[in-house]
């Protein structure tokens, strides 16, 4: 597989694996996160050929964003690293509202860049639609900051197929970022085959869906954080999960290698898909994330991998 790719037609060159940084900081997502381990993650990406980075301003809040900046400050190496970021979370009465007004989103990726400590940000979506602004006015928006070299590309995410096309009416949608992972497969219906037709990139979030796809999980685990939210880590259905996992693993022994690499391989072989940002707690999962590289997928096992989750 290569080990540099295009993102769309982004211009953004990067490592097909990324690192998704909402346990650097997400204390709001994770309990007990310690900052220094995930400034480590991110060190630990960078030392190992990860150039790109995905954050939003909610991860922590605004923690994600900040140590990132500092790692890559200590570092001195802004213009090796692609930093993608996300804004339209606002709270009002300490309630979480989405904004996607061009005034709010000027302002977001204003407060990015200082938290980032950089002059520009390579990707900058919308993280989740809002009910009142038309979507190609909230692009538009981005459109004017990409001009003036604040952000380098524009995404969205968490937009409707309709949202996506109303955000596209001009050409202007680089990226978009949405849910997908073999458990999760709306996407195929339409959002996968619209970016590949329309030349946007498709980001999967949760890849390894929130690390039940990296196979190290058994019926005895137990979740103390958001997962525990989580149906597919519920009951009965976690226990048929962990069976399909199985399944996968079965594959990836025979090919001498592990049930994470295997699945993030297989999500690269989609036309629309170039890159993928697995998360990570620990830095020696960010350096395994990295074999699925070598990973080369037959027709055969894409198929049989596509079987076991079809249903
Ligand atoms: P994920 O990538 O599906 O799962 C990551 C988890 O899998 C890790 O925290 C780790 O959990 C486990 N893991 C990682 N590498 C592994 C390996 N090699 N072998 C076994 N287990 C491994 O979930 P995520 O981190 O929540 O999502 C990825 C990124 O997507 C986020 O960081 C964020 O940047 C982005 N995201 C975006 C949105 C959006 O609205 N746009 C929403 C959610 C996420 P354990 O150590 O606990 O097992």
């Amino acid at each position: 597989m290569a080990e540099q790719i295009e993102i769309g037609k982004s211009g953004l060159i990067v490592n097909p694996i990324g690192l998704g940084t909402n346990a650097v900081g997400g204390h709001n997502l994770y309990p007990d996160l310690n900052e220094e381990t995930g400034k480590e993650l991110v060190r630990t990406a960078l030392d190992h050929g990860i150039n790109f980075l995905d954050t939003a301003f909610i991860y922590g809040p605004e923690r994600s964003e900040e140590l990132i900046g500092e790692v890559i400050k200590e570092r001195g190496s802004r213009d090796s690293v692609v930093i993608a970021t996300k804004g339209a979370h606002k709270f009002v009465d300490g309630e979480v509202e989405f904004d996607n007004s061009p005034a709010f989103l000027k302002d977001a990726v204003e407060s990015s860049l200082k938290r980032l400590q950089t002059d520009y940000i390579d990707l900058f979506y919308i993280h989740f639609p809002d009910e009142h602004t038309p979507k190609d006015e909230a692009v538009g928006a981005l459109k004017e900051l990409k001009d003036q070299g604040k952000i380098k590309s524009i995404g969205v995410s968490n937009f409707s197929i309709e949202q996506l096309k109303e955000a596209n009416k001009d050409g202007y949608v680089d990226v978009l970022q949405a849910e997908y992972n073999l458990f999760k497969r709306e996407a195929e219906k339409d959002l996968l085959p619209y970016t590949a037709e329309n030349n946007i990139s498709f980001v999967p979030y949760f890849p390894l869906a929130s690390g039940l796809l990296g196979g190290k999980y058994t019926k005895d685990t137990k979740f103390n954080d958001i997962r525990a939210k989580i149906p597919l880590f519920q009951g009965e259905a976690f226990i048929r999960n962990l069976e399909k996992v199985d399944q996968v693993r079965e594959i990836a022994n025979a090919k001498n290698a592990e049930v994470a690499h295997v699945v993030l391989a297989w999500y690269l072989t989609w036309d629309a898909i170039d890159t993928i940002i697995p998360g990570a707690k620990k830095p020696e999962q960010v350096i395994n994330n990295l074999k699925t590289l070598n990973v080369e997928l037959t027709k055969e096992e894409i198929d049989k991998i596509d079987s076991i989750f079809k249903d």
